[in-house]
C-alpha cells in the first residue's frame, strides 16, 4: 500500500539529501493501537531519478507493505510528477498530439508516442475530474486540465501542490497522481482498458 510522505523539494533534492531516511510512520495505519509487531521494512529502488529509494514499513499481523511516496514523485510510473505536469501540459498546449509527440518523444515511433502521451493525458484528466467532484468549492467550473486548474491554486506545479491538497483522496485517485489500487475507482470504466499497467513493484517502477 502507497501512503503520502509530505515533502516540499524536488525529486533530485530527495536523492541528494537521501530523503527517505526522513520518512516515517509512527504508528500502522491498520492497528493504531499498535502491538501488531509493524516496524521499517528497509527500502526498495526506484529507476528514476537515479538513486531513488522509498522507505518501506511492515505489518506481520496485517501481511500489509507501507511504501512512504514523497510528494515529488509520481506514483507506479517512473520518474518525477514535474516530469509528468511537463508532458501532459505540452499535450494540452500543443495543436494536435502529433505535434505534441514530434515535440516530446522522437525517440520512438509515433504510435507508440502517441499512446504514451495518451495514457498521461487521460490519466492526469481523469483524477482532475474526480477531484472537482470532491472538491468543488475549490474546484467548480474549472475546466479539468493542469493549466486551468493551475491557475485557480495560483502554481506552477499543479500535481505537487495536489498531493498535499488531496491527501485524504489520495487512495482514490489513479495513478500517477493518487494511490488507488488499480481496480478500486471508477473500476467499471477502467476494467476494460487494453493496456494494463504494472503496479509498483520493487524496484520495477512501470
Ligand atoms: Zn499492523
Amino acid at each position: 500500500m502507497q501512503l503520502r510522505f509530505a515533502y516540499a523539494d524536488t525529486g533530485e533534492e530527495y536523492v541528494r539529501a537521501k530523503g527517505w531516511q526522513r520518512a516515517t510512520l509512527e504508528r500502522c495505519p491498520l492497528h493504531p493501537q499498535g502491538g501488531c509487531r509493524f516496524a521499517r521494512h528497509g527500502t526498495y529502488a526506484r529507476v528514476s531519478p537515479p538513486g531513488t529509494l522509498i522507505t518501506r514499513y511492515y505489518c506481520p499481523q496485517g501481511h500489509c507493505t507501507f511504501s512512504l511516496l514523497p510528494d515529488c514523485l509520481a506514483a507506479r510510473l517512473s520518474g518525477t510528477l514535474t516530469e509528468v505536469e511537463a508532458v501532459v501540459r505540452a499535450g494540452e498546449r500543443a495543436r494536435s498530439r502529433e505535434a505534441a509527440c514530434g515535440a516530446l518523444r522522437l525517440d520512438i515511433e509515433l504510435p507508440g508516442a502517441l499512446r504514451w502521451l495518451g495514457r498521461r493525458l487521460a490519466a492526469v484528466h481523469a483524477a482532475l475530474v474526480v477531484l472537482k467532484g470532491l472538491l468543488p468549492e475549490r474546484f467548480g467550473g474549472c475546466t479539468p486540465t493542469l493549466s486551468a486548474f493551475g491557475e485557480r491554486l495560483g502554481v506552477a506545479e499543479v500535481l505537487v501542490a495536489l498531493r498535499g491538497m488531496a491527501e485524504v483522496f489520495l487512495a482514490r485517485l489513479a495513478k500517477p497522481l493518487g494511490f488507488a489500487p488499480r481496480r478500486l475507482p471508477g473500476s467499471a470504466r477502467s476494467s476494460g482498458r487494453q493496456h494494463p499497467v504494472g503496479a509498483d513493484p520493487p524496484g520495477r517502477p512501470a
